[in-house]
């Protein structure tokens, strides 16, 4: 017998680590798999209320997937160390199968619960399942890992990808059941979220991505940079928490590819799609060899980045309140939804970090905590693009303007009219120059929206000598 302990793998189809536990099973003295899930207080206290809504809905759903199989999901709480090995004794269970994840942290805590588990003298197989590609897997020539996108993703397509993993049946898992209840979201500490959650189960992220596979990917090329389109996939949340598995995902697109002809536009849109997923698996590879840039910088200069520390702007980007439309849009929607445009997500962040000048752990810290799809690798990837502190970063001297990258990427003022109420019924045209307008347009136009809190023009000159100075040219 043997337990799958499931942490971001919420889901029973496409699970290589619940294949694995139930190929090793079928081997066993006794057959079968009992699964877990164990909450985990170290774990829960990097979390957000918005995440943590979603995870407790996944795992309702996962829940009621066992017991329609006449099994069911134990739940535990504690430190995985002690709890994994007591409940191999209790089932006297001959090991324990997970998926595996490459953050630093969970690979401190998979070492801890492996040296358990062999301490109890059990079987222990941590399972490649997140990502195609192990880390590792896809290097330059020299054998290191790589340090730019292009490269990455060349050799990314070029590999072969599995198929999907089928689901266990009933008769592959344990007849157990479990009374202890999910804890609630206060149950576990956290006030309600802010934002409207998704709904979190493998049957809504297979509906989100059929949906997306029979239209918007054919389009996504062309319009993912509109965010009031609103046509990218919508599936990072579920990515995240494994509520869908990305073979599942890569062969819905494969077969959306198949349905038109090759080499068209439509073809070459769902390619580009699949390239996020190739950016996915880079940020992965570069956070599992490079641990420290959690908290450390990519990219060193010669000295520290010397930015500003200023809580008033910073809480101005937080609420929407910066007075640069495009950059408040995205700001809101983030409360809202617990999710951002990514056009909105590079918007915003550059704002922080070229425009306020303040460090991106700020920002990546405040995402962290509001994001449904916060995951380590892709928001730490992001953020340290943004800072041009990262792998394959934007220049330095390469700054985002908010004006015209609202014009370009929203003309109507669609979206930022959207979230931000206080501009409805405004010019589109007035709404882009609300940077520019004298304090009497202003208040004309819309009295209750506020002033930019900083002159783009003069913040740009700033953050170049700034990085500059950290270059060691000033
Ligand atoms: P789609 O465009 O439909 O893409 C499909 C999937 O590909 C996404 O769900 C995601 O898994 C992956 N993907 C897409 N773009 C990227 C990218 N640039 N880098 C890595 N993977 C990508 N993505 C997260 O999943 N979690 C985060 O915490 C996160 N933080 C970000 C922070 C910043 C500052 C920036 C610039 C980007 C961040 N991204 C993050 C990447 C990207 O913005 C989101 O993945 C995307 O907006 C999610 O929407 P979607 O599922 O509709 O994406």
């Amino acid at each position: 017998m043997r337990i799958h302990w499931h942490r971001r793998d919420l889901r029973g189809a496409d699970n290589a680590g619940l294949r694995a536990a139930t190929a090793a099973a079928a081997d066993d003295d006794r057959p079968g798999v009992v699964s877990v899930f164990v909450f985990d207080r170290d774990v829960l206290t990097h979390a957000g209320p918005a995440r943590v809504a979603f995870m407790l809905d996944a795992l309702d759903s996962l829940r009621d997937w066992y017991r329609d199989r006449g099994s069911d999901l134990l739940v535990r709480r504690g430190d995985p160390r002690d709890v994994l090995p007591a409940l191999a004794t209790e089932f006297e269970a001959d090991g324990v199968t997970w998926c595996k994840d490459y953050s630093g942290l969970a690979t401190d805590r998979d070492t801890a619960v492996r040296q358990a588990l062999a301490d109890a003298d059990r079987d222990r197989e941590a399972v490649h399942d997140a990502i195609f590609h192990k880390p590792g897997s896809i290097t330059t020539n020299d054998g290191d890992p790589y340090q730019v996108f292009t490269y990455f993703s060349k050799k990314w397509h070029d590999r072969p990808k599995p198929d999907p993993f089928d689901a266990p049946t009933g008769d592959e898992l344990v007849d157990v059941s479990d009374d202890e209840p999910l804890p609630t979201l206060s149950g576990l500490g956290f006030d309600e979220p802010e934002a409207d959650v998704p709904p979190a189960s493998p049957a809504a992220a297979r509906e989100r991505l059929t949906e997306f596979c029979a239209d918007d990917i054919y389009r996504y090329a062309e319009r993912r940079d509109y965010p009031a389109d609103d046509c990218t996939s919508r599936l990072s949340a579920h990515l995240k928490w494994g509520t869908i598995g990305i073979r599942e995902v890569y062969e819905e697109t494969e077969a959306a590819k198949f349905e038109v002809q090759d080499e068209s536009e439509a073809a070459e849109s769902v390619q580009e799609f699949q390239d996020q997923l190739a950016w996915r698996e880079f940020y992965t590879q570069v956070l599992f060899f490079n641990p420290e840039v959690v908290t450390e910088n990519y990219k060193t200069y010669e000295q520290a980045v010397e930015w500003r520390d200023d809580q008033e702007a910073l809480q101005a980007w937080k609420d929407g309140e910066t007075g640069y439309p495009i950059v408040d849009a995205g700001m809101r929607q983030l409360r809202e939804e617990a999710y951002m445009h990514n056009r909105l997500r590079m918007i915003v962040a550059s704002f922080l970090t070229k425009d306020l000048l303040l460090d991106w752990r700020h920002g990546y810290d405040w995402f962290r905590q509001k994001l449904v799809d916060h995951d380590t690798a892709n928001d730490n990837g992001g953020w340290q693009w943004a800072a041009s502190t990262g792998t394959d970063a934007q220049p330095y001297f390469r700054i985002f303007n908010p004006t015209t990258q609202g014009e370009r990427y929203d003309p109507d003022a669609e979206y930022i009219t959207t979230y931000v109420p206080e501009l409805r019924g405004v010019d589109p045209d007035v709404i882009h120059d609300w940077p520019t307008l004298s304090l009497t347009q202003r208040q004309q136009a819309a009295p209750e929206y506020p002033a930019p809190i900083v002159d783009h023009g003069e913040r740009r000159e700033q953050a170049i000598e700034m990085f500059e100075h950290a270059r060691g040219d000033s």
